[in-house]
Parts: C-alpha cells; structure tokens; sequence
C-alpha cells in the first residue's frame, strides 16, 4: 500500500498564512494600480519565454512563487484592471468578486445539478433573474452565467437552432449587421452552419443595421430556398458603440417569425441608467440576449450571460437524460443548471456577482455607469475642440470613435502613429479599429476605476500627441 502523502491538506496555519501573504501582494497591486503604466508589455515575450518550464517533481516556497507572478509575470502586460484603460472593453475586477471566489473555490460544492446544493443552485438562478429583472424579461425567463459573452452567443445559437430548425439545418441563415461582433460568426460556424450563411447587413452613418435591406434579404433567401430562423441585433457595437434600432428588428422577427437574439455583451447593463434604458428600447422584446458581466458589472474575466425569454426553449435545446446523474427538477420553482447549458461540471460563478449586489445593491452600479456615459459625452466634447480631429462614431454609450484629418496625410498611417503617441505616454491605454477602410482610434470608458482625473489625463496626451511635430513629417 503506498503511504498517504498528507502534503496537500494544509494545516489552519499554513492556510492563513498563504491568503495573508498573497494577500499582502495583492492589497499593494491594487493600491498602486493609479501609478501603474497603462500598458507595459515591452519585452513580455522574453519574459513568457522563461515562463516554459518542465514539470517539476518537487516544490519551491510559496512567497518565492508570488513574487515571481507580481514582480515578473503581472506587470508584462495591458494594465486591464487600472484607470487608464480605455482599450478594447474594460471592466475593472471589483474586490468583492474575488474574495467571493476565493470562497467558493475554498467550499467547493457542484451547483451543476441542484440536487447537489439546492440552495446555492437557487442562489445564482435568482442572481440571473435579477439580471432578467434589468433587462425587462418576463418572469418565465431564464438563463445562466457563461465564461463569457462569446459563449453566451454561442449557447444562443444553437437554442434558437434547435427550437427553430429541423435535425437537417444546414438551409437555415442568420442576420446580423456588418458592425457584429465576430463571436457570432464563429459561433454560427461552430454550431455547424456554413460560413455564408451568416448574413452580413449593411449599416447606416451611425453604424446601425438597416433594417430595410435585413428584410430583403431575408425575402431574397426565402426564394432561395433558404431557411432563415435568427436576427442578431447589437445593444452596443464594439468597434463603435453602436446600439441598432432594437425595435425595428424586433418588429421584423415578429414578422417574418425569427428568433431575435441580441448581443448586449458590452452595453446591456446600461440598462441600469435612464439614458441607456433610451437607447436600448425594444431589447425586452428579444428572445435572448447576451450580457458580459465582466464588462458592465467590472467583474473580474470570466462571466458572460445568456439570458433567455422563453426559460422552457433554452431547455429543451440542453436537457440531456443520463443515468447516472441524480432525478432533475420537476418543480418549476427550481432550476438544474445542466439542463441550460453545454456545461455539468464547472465553478460556482454564482456567488461574485451575488456578493457584491447583496453587499452593495445594484446603487453603485448604476450610478457608476451613468458616470461612463458623463465622461464619454464630456470626452467627445473636448476632442469636438480640437482642429483637425473628426469624431467617426458619437456616443451612443460609453464608446467614441475619432481620428485625425490632415490634408494630403495617409490618413490610415497617421492615425497609426497618432495612436502609438497617445499610448507611449503610458497613463491611458486606447486602441483602435478600422470601420469603412478607415482606421480610427476609440476610447471605451467602462472600468469602475476610471473618473474625470483619468479622461482629463487622457485628454492632455491626444493633445501632446497632436503637438508632436513629428507626428506630421
Ligand atoms: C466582448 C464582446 C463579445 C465577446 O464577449 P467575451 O466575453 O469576450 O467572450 C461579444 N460581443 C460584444 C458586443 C462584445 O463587446
């Protein structure tokens, strides 16, 4: 018989003394995130060059490896977490979240099937129904927390394929506007569809789909033998904020009786505020939609949602008998999470967003993201000043897109160079996109972190930057 080898249960002492020394670290991380650079990744390849190492058969100490990941490791990288970034989407990571998984990865229960912990199952499925509550669902609504948004179009797609489309689907085409997210095209692609058969609908100047020429070719497929079953609608573009007029589309999937799926994966939350709730009109009439957590909510990466209007479809798209798992939920009170989604086994994502609502309530959330929509309209008003700069796509949430005109100047080139000078600066992080052939820059305002001292920062390098003299030669 071997010997037991007790070294991985850690005695009460040694517990506390690693969540006090990791904690330590992590305590300065965050106090020091305003001082950070914005972005930091010169040389990070060689640093993740030493980071391929062989298996090692016995331990190093724990502080040595702590200080490895924050002095070498974290600092290589997009300062995600601070208040300089403006890039791509932020979120931020708020503390409480962390603390909730530390939690739940400490107790370790399955909430993958409710027989196993009943209450902590009911715990994330009210969790998603307040995110139902928000968005304006009706109480038959269901849904589940994701790893993220991707996912979540994904699990969208394939509910609204198998409660929409025969076994044999390969006919079926859906439509979204040229500004979507790539996820969708890669989940349709990954859900079996073939890759021309996700539709690509010309937008308008505000970047929003038209809805005239989604109908026509959803008539021009019909002709064709096709089978058209899903619209996807964006509540914020990523490239441009762009939220498309939700009610036009709902009114054509009534219409032509498609499933209406909407991608609010970076603005739905603004769903909290007046403004947001303005711009968002007709999202409630969707069939799902999908929401990032990690995004709108400043979670920490890892929590995506799909919501789903009729709670029965997104069942009857994912339940699976197997008899080796314990008797499903007939009370309708009550909610199996494998029933909902591709996954059994998988963490207790529940509790960080559960926490902080019951330690804060949704107040701070809201009022946060009513200051990102503040400072985006107050930021396009300052770029609006000066000479040169052309504002590409206005906020239509916390997303401006702009660059610079300069007569005579590779537009494309300029703008390039216009973006490294504003980031070598290294206080606010932006990154761009190209929309129409045209490269432009974007600041996304979304982190908790960020506040006016930050955009006024931001603001003082876009004009350092337009100063450079060389910036023109
Ligand atoms: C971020 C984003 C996604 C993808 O979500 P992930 O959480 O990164 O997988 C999809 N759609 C939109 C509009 C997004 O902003």
């Amino acid at each position: 018989m071997t010997e037991p080898d007790l070294s991985l249960e850690l005695s009460s002492a040694r517990m506390r003394g690693l969540v006090a020394a990791a904690m330590d670290r992590i305590v300065k991380h965050i106090e020091t995130l305003p001082r950070q650079p914005a972005v930091n990744v010169e040389g990070a390849a060689d640093v993740a060059r030493r980071a391929i190492e062989p298996l090692p058969e016995s331990g190093r100490p724990f502080e040595e490896l702590v200080d490895l990941l924050f002095d070498e490791y974290v600092p290589k990288s997009f300062t995600t977490p601070g208040p300089g970034y403006l890039a791509y989407i932020p979120g931020g990571g708020i503390f409480h979240a962390a603390v909730a998984d530390l939690m739940s990865n400490a107790f370790n229960r399955y909430v993958g099937v409710w027989a196993a912990a009943p209450a902590l199952a009911q715990l994330e499925a009210t969790t998603v129904s307040w995110l139902c509550g928000i968005m304006g669902y009706p109480p038959g609504a269901r849904g589940v927390l994701t790893t993220g948004g991707s996912v979540a179009n994904g699990s969208a797609i394939v509910t609204a394929r198998r409660v929409w489309l025969p076994e044999n689907f390969l006919s079926g085409t859906l439509y979204a506007s040229d500004q979507t997210h790539h996820s969708v095209a890669k989940a349709a692609v990954l859900a079996g569809f073939p890759a021309g058969h996700v539709r690509s609908i010309s937008t308008d100047a505000q970047f929003r789909i038209r809805p005239e020429e989604l109908r026509r070719r959803i008539r021009d497929d019909r002709k064709a033998g096709l089978t058209p079953f899903m619209i996807v609608g964006n509540a914020g573009t990523t490239n441009t904020g762009a939220v498309d007029d939700l009610d036009a589309l709902a009114d054509v999937a009534a219409r032509e009786r498609l499933w209406f799926h909407v991608d609010a994966a970076y603005g739905g939350f603004f769903m909290l505020t007046d403004r947001g709730r303005r711009a968002m009109a007709g999202i409630e009439r969707s069939d799902s939609l999908s929401l990032d957590p990690h995004k709108g909510m400043f979670l920490p990466y890892g929590t995506g949602s799909l919501l789903v209007r009729d709670g029965e479809a997104l069942k009857r798209a994912h339940s699976m008998h197997a008899d080796y798992l314990p008797g499903m939920q007939e009370d309708p009170e009550f909610v199996d999470f494998c029933e909902l989604s591709p996954e059994l086994s998988r963490g207790f994502r529940g509790l960080r967003l559960w926490l902080p609502l019951k330690m804060d309530g949704i107040g701070p959330f809201r009022r946060n993201l009513d200051e990102k929509l503040d400072l985006t309209e107050w930021i396009t008003a300052e770029l609006r000043k000066l000479p040169g700069i052309e504002i590409v796509a206005g906020p239509q949430l916390s997303i401006v897109a702009f660059r610079l005109v300069r007569q005579g100047a590779d537009l494309n080139d300029l703008n390039r160079r216009f973006l490294d000078r504003i980031n070598a600066r290294k206080r606010v992080y932006l990154t761009a996109t190209t929309v129409r052939g045209s490269f432009v820059l974007r600041v996304c305002v979304l982190s908790f972190r960020t506040h006016l001292d930050r955009m006024k920062q931001g603001l003082e390098d876009i004009k350092a930057a337009l100063a450079e003299k060389s910036l023109l030669a």
